[in-house]
């Protein structure tokens, strides 16, 4: 169900207050903390932000496309770890909307809607990572359950999670085909959390390491067919890669906020140092940078509204490939303003530098993002067809 436009207003409004007067005050101590922020969790609960991912009949008033995105780069403007603690829902939640059993949502949806239960997405291990299916987690038919075994890392809120996706292969020798999706709560016996990862960026999201040894799931759990998990982790991509693009623009504005109010107030050699042409001209392509990532993020939204399509895709790659490498410059680029405040951690710039880097990373390597659009361009035509001015 897509929000109509007042609605999404009213809630936009209701995210920039939270942003402005609650996250942003605490962004700093949640990065030095290192501490995932369990009560702002709850404001975005009680703000309804979950049920954006969520349909109306199970709690929530979604889904919804474009809101979460926008509610995710507001956020990401004051806190891009608050803005992944919230929008990590996304991945986590739409397999079970689109594969779960009735039992299985209703048990679960409502609760994730109402932020009273965390969820996470468990799909990479140690040996699986840009090679998804390559995972070993194995899942056997057992009954009327599966028995799951095995070990996922780089979980994004997997320790404080009360419920995970997890993606277990129940036919070990087909492949990708081969894999199969479970909604798995913690509390099941076997069902352990290991560690949580030391990350340079992105501190107070955990990024965990979960431990399944012989866990014991029922069968109502399974999320779509078997062998469909791999098409619903699929399914999950177009909208996660945009949610990575919606992080790395708001975290580029707020890095190139600060790069100017710092740079028409500091002054070396008689002036401000936004009037020294070297400067200027780092902060004119830091601007361009900006509105040119914005503006592939645009369009790839607006192509994914029209509905899932390999132009869609192609766009949703490009877009993340673009605004990750476009953050992570315009970041340093910003922290090269404010000399060597950049690198105190008195000034938010460093935090965003060091946070910025993982969209590089997750939801697809920028290196796999190539892969796919180029793959994509050797089997259709090339997707500009419909560029107008
Ligand atoms: C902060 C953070 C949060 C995350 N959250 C989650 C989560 O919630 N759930 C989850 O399941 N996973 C999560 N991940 C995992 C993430 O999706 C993986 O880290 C990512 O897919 C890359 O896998 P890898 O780290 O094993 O790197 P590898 O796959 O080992 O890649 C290493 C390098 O090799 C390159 N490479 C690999 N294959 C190719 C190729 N064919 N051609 C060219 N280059 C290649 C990669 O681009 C990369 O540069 C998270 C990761 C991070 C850092």
């Amino acid at each position: 169900m897509a929000i109509d436009p007042a609605t999404r207003a009213e809630i936009l409004k209701h995210v920039e207050r939270l942003a402005r007067e609650k996250v942003a005050p605490r962004a700093a101590e949640i990065d030095r903390s290192n501490a995932f922020p369990r009560d702002l969790y709850g404001e975005a609960g009680r703000l309804g932000l979950f049920g954006l991912w969520v349909p109306e009949e199970y709690g929530g008033i979604g889904p919804d496309l474009v809101t979460p995105l926008l509610v995710c780069e507001c956020l990401s403007r004051a806190s891009l770890t608050f803005a992944l603690n919230v929008s990590n829902c996304g991945d986590a939640v739409t397999p079970i909307v689109l594969g779960g059993t009735e039992a299985a949502k209703r048990k679960f949806l409502p609760d994730i809607a109402s932020g009273a239960i965390i969820p996470a997405f468990a799909l990479s291990e140690p040996g699986g990572g840009s090679d998804a299916a390559a995972i070993t987690t194995r899942a056997v038919r057992d009954g009327d359950d599966y028995v799951i075994s095995g070990r996922k890392m780089w979980c994004t809120n997997g320790s404080v999670a009360d419920v995970c996706t997890v993606f277990a292969k129940t036919d070990p020798q087909a492949g990708h085909k081969g894999v199969s999706a479970f909604v798995v709560p913690k509390g099941l016996r076997g069902f352990e959390v290991g560690q949580d990862e030391e990350l340079m960026g992105l501190r107070g999201s955990p990024t965990s390491e979960l431990i399944f040894d012989e866990v014991r799931v029922p069968a109502a759990y399974r999320l779509g067919g078997e062998g469909e998990g791999f098409k619903l982790a699929m399914a999950t991509l177009d909208e996660a890669r945009l949610n990575c693009s919606a992080l790395a623009i708001g975290g580029a504005i707020a890095a190139f906020g600060q790069a100017v109010a710092y740079a028409k107030e500091r002054r070396q050699f008689g002036k401000p140092i936004i009037e020294h042409q070297g400067l200027a001209f780092l902060l004119a392509e830091a601007a361009s940078d900006i509105a040119a990532g914005r503006a592939i993020f645009r369009e790839a939204i607006e192509l994914l509204e029209r509905g899932r399509s390999h132009e869609a895709s192609t766009y949703a790659a490009m877009s993340k490939l673009v605004t990750s490498d476009m953050a992570m410059r315009v970041a340093t680029q910003a922290v090269q303003v404010l000399g060597g405040n950049g690198l105190s951690r008195k000034y938010p710039v460093e935090r965003i530098m060091r946070d910025v880097k993982a969209f590089q990373i997750f939801d697809g390597t920028n290196e796999i993002q190539k892969m796919v659009i180029g793959r994509n361009l050797a089997k259709w035509d090339l997707p500009f067809d419909e560029f107008k001015l």
